[in-house]
């Protein structure tokens, strides 16, 4: 009797550890897809993971989720420093562990050794997160103000915006590190749905579901979170907005790529790179205005600019954001298969193959001539802390930009968003990304790119982006 059911018991053991690896390996696609919805997929199989990784003692496993986790988190935006110090944890008890581990698989009596410490750990953090409850919301006009029982801290509010590819409507969550012992039902006339739920053992989420894009505001107000929904208002053009007192310090500068000898890539019919990115930035230096943003332009017209002299004007002018704008193209061979928007930011230490092909492209052909001080320069000006920002930047953007064109009717594919090395974002003291704002090879998408409804969608997607960056930036 007892040899089926060992077999029946390794049986088991391999499909789930198969289909464990399936799920890891899908989680691992998802983490780097630019796709908001699917890196939330991937966060949580990494979470779900991390607790069967704990009960089995499989610290190789565990190892593995919490990298995800962390990386999942910084991505979202989500408090990880848990799971991070989880991390350095496992990593400085490496050795140690990996033997325990070891013995763990062949004998259950060190099993359930391991398993203690978890649990009353376990046990310790309820106890402390349940005095953190909600206790009650008021509307205040269109503001949703939502009541707790302590004070709320930066890090324990999580937002942010789900669009799904195929669904209608908009999706705008609030994760609360809280709990909720009577779910409060709350209606608003001009929304879909307002729901709370039990999300994680710790967690609260709001989801404000609406059939029409809406641009919440949250602030914390000691131990209340307000959130205004600005219904109708924020229908209206976004140049009608009230510029916020903010935005008024804030410059930023927009470069639009090639100019004047330089045509940039030569796409289908010969439409050139450098007008449709002039044509686009003007556009959008025109509506960043509108919203109360300081706003230079590299160039405003067809003219020859050098690479060493636009990193100078950058470095002089110390922006607070950074845009460069290109368009991209590919030999004839792929022009029917390349399409769509990419956005890249400055990271020293990344660069796929494709991105460094781009970025021969893009660094132009001065790059060669530039002295080794701006070589210099490179690595000196890149903290990761930029690094890291200048990532946030590029996920905002390039979310926002798919956002407002598939608002439009327009079938667009999500961003693509990657680090690389592109000498024009050197200059830049702060955030600072490059946009490639679509293929001038490709013969449909190029038609797009010199409509003036599209160009003035995608202006309008990369001032929410902005908007959305200063906003997220505010918080952290
Ligand atoms: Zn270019």
């Amino acid at each position: 009797m007892l040899r089926p059911f060992l077999l029946l018991l390794l049986l088991t053991t391999l499909l789930f550890s198969a289909s464990a690896k399936h799920e890891l390996d899908g989680a691992k696609k998802n983490l780097y897809s630019s796709s908001k919805d699917k890196q939330f997929r991937a966060y949580d199989t990494y979470k779900r993971h991390y607790i069967k990784a704990l009960i089995n003692g499989d610290v190789k496993t565990q190892k593995r989720c919490l990298d995800g986790i962390c990386i999942a988190g910084k991505k979202l935006r989500i408090d990880v420093s848990d799971y991070e110090k989880k991390l350095s944890k496992l990593e400085s008890k490496k050795t140690s562990q990996q033997s325990s581990a070891q013995k763990t698989k062949n004998s259950p009596a060190t099993k359930t050794e391991k398993i203690k410490p978890v649990k009353s750990k376990k046990e310790k953090n309820v106890k402390i997160r349940s005095r953190h409850a909600l206790s009650g919301f008021t509307w205040e006009g269109n503001a949703l103000v939502l009541d707790f029982d302590f004070t709320l801290k930066a890090k324990d509010v999580n937002y942010f915006k789900l669009r799904p590819e195929g669904k209608k409507g908009y999706r705008y969550i609030f994760d609360v590190n809280a709990i909720v012992y009577k779910k409060p039902v709350i209606k608003h006339k001009e929304i879909k749905r307002i729901t709370i739920s039990q999300y994680k053992r710790d967690t609260i989420r709001i989801v404000i579901e609406s059939k029409k894009e809406l641009k919440p505001r949250f602030k914390r107000d000691g131990s209340s979170l307000v959130i205004t929904l600005g219904v109708s208002k924020v229908l209206a053009p976004k140049a009608k907005q009230i510029p916020r007192v903010t935005k008024k310090n804030k410059l930023i500068i927009i470069d639009p790529g090639h100019g004047g000898r330089d045509g940039g890539a030569v796409g289908f019919k010969k439409y050139l790179e450098k007008t449709i990115v002039l044509q686009i930035s003007k556009r959008l230096a025109k509506l960043l205005r509108q919203e109360g943003y300081r706003v230079k332009m590299t160039r405003d017209r067809d003219k020859t600019l050098s690479l060493k002299w636009r990193t100078k004007f950058t470095r002089k002018n110390k922006p607070d954001l950074f845009l460069s704008i290109h368009a991209n193209a590919v030999p004839k061979k792929n022009a029917h298969k390349a399409r769509g928007v990419e956005i890249y930011y400055l990271d020293p230490k990344k660069g796929s193959k494709r991105s460094s092909r781009l970025e021969r492209k893009e660094n132009a052909a001065d790059y060669k001539a530039m002295d080794s001080s701006i070589s210099k320069l490179f690595s000196a000006t890149q903290s990761r802390a930029k690094v890291l920002e200048s990532n946030f930047l590029a996920i905002d953007l390039g979310q926002n930009v798919v956002s407002r064109l598939r608002d439009k009717k327009y079938k667009v594919k999500d961003a693509k968003v990657a680090g690389g090395n592109f000498w024009v974002l050197v200059g830049a003291t702060s955030a600072a990304a490059l946009v490639e704002v679509g293929f001038v090879s490709h013969s449909k998408e190029v038609k797009m790119l010199i409509n003036k409804r599209y160009q003035q969608a995608f202006a309008e997607g990369l001032a929410d982006g902005v908007d959305q960056y200063f906003m997220n930036k505010e918080r952290r």
